[in-house]
């Protein structure tokens, strides 16, 4: 499993500028994708053979910047219970504030590792701040300079000195994992009682990879299931988990186990920034996706175009997500509950397809000749062979001489003559364009 590490802090501290400087400072695969322009605020990281995920918790935190704010208070607190390590920032131009020593105080009382960075080290007389935060009674400070650097690799020897290394991957066993993600109320626990609940399922409960995480295993028909961090949601009472803060932290772990994910959107309400920025996530980690509008028990449909409505402000704005299915149920009726395995089977079959080189070539050069690439500086692009180099999702390579001069409307176009060649509409497609001369 990969370690969950959340930057926490006050507004101002330089968060964003750290985040960025450890997660783009190696290419990440994602930077391959193109048109995504939403604001991320969760990245892959990657120091030697160490691999991580990192949260910056400031892009939780919505409207005004105040410290003091609850709910960016909450969501700090929540981060520092779910990830697997903390860093906490601090600003060494700015001095320490009554915040700082709140954050310091709820992290004494956490048992996971805690690393204390001081940022804007990078002008004269910076020291001193220094020593004022050793004042807090904090052991090992970490001075950096986000913005330049500074620093910055001997933190990351240090924040990745226990984190397991990278080519030990997952066991994968052959069962369907499944997470079901969304805002809070959305209808999750709901959904996975009446997923579990359906007659004649014998469900058994193991341990996830985490401390506290626990999965439901079961077979329908001759597949096997996993519903991936159900911890606790089959036996607590109602009361106690609507009591539960929504936590991105969690919603990022299940997304990171799973390879398809059911996003519950609260269909009486309608879709919501929270929806769509769920659904980023899960777009984000490249899983197959099924959009389940639900309570649709309670949904005024008299004219019988509410689905209509709710489908085209959904595709409007997660344009992203467009390869994952839209359907209707009720976890409290139950109504169409029996429908989402079927779905799933489907997206599954499309997530984990292989496409041989010589079908995936043979299409590549149909659509090349289709629409010629239009030309770079002046030369004319070459595109060479290209190949599938990994499934869930189906992630294929092309040799081009140069990438950098492919339009990402021409790649687009591309991955949709390979979506179109292989029937593969409901599950994300990756083209990455690599160099070659
Ligand atoms: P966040 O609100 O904690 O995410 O903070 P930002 O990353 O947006 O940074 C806040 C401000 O501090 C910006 O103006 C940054 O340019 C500045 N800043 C960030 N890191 C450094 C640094 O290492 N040195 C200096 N001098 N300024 C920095
Ligand atoms: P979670 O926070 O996403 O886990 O949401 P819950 O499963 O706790 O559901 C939130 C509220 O919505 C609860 O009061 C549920 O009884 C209710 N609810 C969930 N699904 C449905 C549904 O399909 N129809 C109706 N009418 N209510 C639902």
């Amino acid at each position: 499993m990969k370690p969950i590490v959340a930057i926490v802090g006050r507004p101002n501290v330089g968060k964003s500028t750290l985040f960025n400087r450890i997660t783009r400072s190696r290419d990440a695969i994602v930077d391959d994708l193109p048109g995504v322009t939403r604001d991320r605020n969760f990245g892959d990281a990657r120091w030697d053979d160490k691999a991580f995920t990192l949260v910056d918790t400031g892009g939780f935190a919505e409207g005004d910047d105040d410290a003091f704010a609850p709910h960016i208070r909450q969501q700090v607190e929540q981060a520092i219970i779910d990830a697997d390590a903390i860093i906490l920032l601090l600003d060494g131009k700015g001095g320490i504030s009554p915040f700082d020593a709140d954050l310091i105080a709820i992290l004494r009382t956490v048992d996971k590792p805690a690393f204390y960075v001081v940022n804007k080290i990078d002008g004269e007389g910076q020291e001193k701040a220094l020593s004022d935060f050793y004042s807090l009674g904090i052991d090992t400070l970490f001075p950096v300079s986000a913005e330049h650097g500074y620093g910055v690799a001997s933190f990351l020897d240090e924040l990745t000195a226990g984190f397991p290394e990278m080519d030990a991957k997952e066991e994968r066993s052959d069962a369907i994992r499944i997470a079901v993600v969304g805002k809070p109320n959305a209808g999750k626990s709901s959904m996975i009682n009446a997923i579990l609940g359906e007659d004649r399922l014998v469900v058994s409960e193991v341990a996830g990879t985490t401390r506290d995480s626990i999965d439901s295993v079961f077979h329908r028909g001759d597949r096997k299931y996993v519903l991936v961090d159900t911890a606790g949601i089959r036996r607590k009472g109602k009361v106690s988990f609507r009591l539960e803060k929504f936590s991105i932290i969690k919603a990022l772990r299940s997304l990171e186990r799973c390879d398809v994910a059911l996003i519950i959107i609260d269909a009486d309400v309608g879709i919501s920034d929270q929806d769509v920025r769920v659904a980023g996530y899960a777009y984000d980690r490249g899983c197959g996706a099924i959009f389940l509008l639900n309570k649709w028990d309670l949904v005024d449909n008299r004219d019988g175009k509410a689905l209509k409505r709710l489908t085209e402000k959904l595709r409007m704005d997660a344009k992203f997500l467009s390869f994952a299915p839209v359907t209707t149920v009720s976890a409290k009726t139950g109504q169409r509950i029996q429908r989402i395995f079927p779905l799933v089977d489907q997206v599954y079959a499309q997530y984990a397809a292989r496409i041989t080189t010589g079908q995936l070539n043979k299409a590549m050069d149909k659509a090349l000749t289709r629409t010629e690439p239009s030309l770079h500086k002046g030369t004319r692009l070459k595109f060479y062979y290209a190949t599938q180099v990994s499934t869930r999702p189906p992630t294929f390579v092309s040799f081009v001489n140069f990438p950098g001069g492919v339009h990402f409307s021409y790649q687009r176009y591309l991955i949709n003559q390979i979506r179109e060649a292989f029937s593969l509409d409901k599950t994300p497609v990756r083209l990455l364009l690599r160099q070659r001369t």
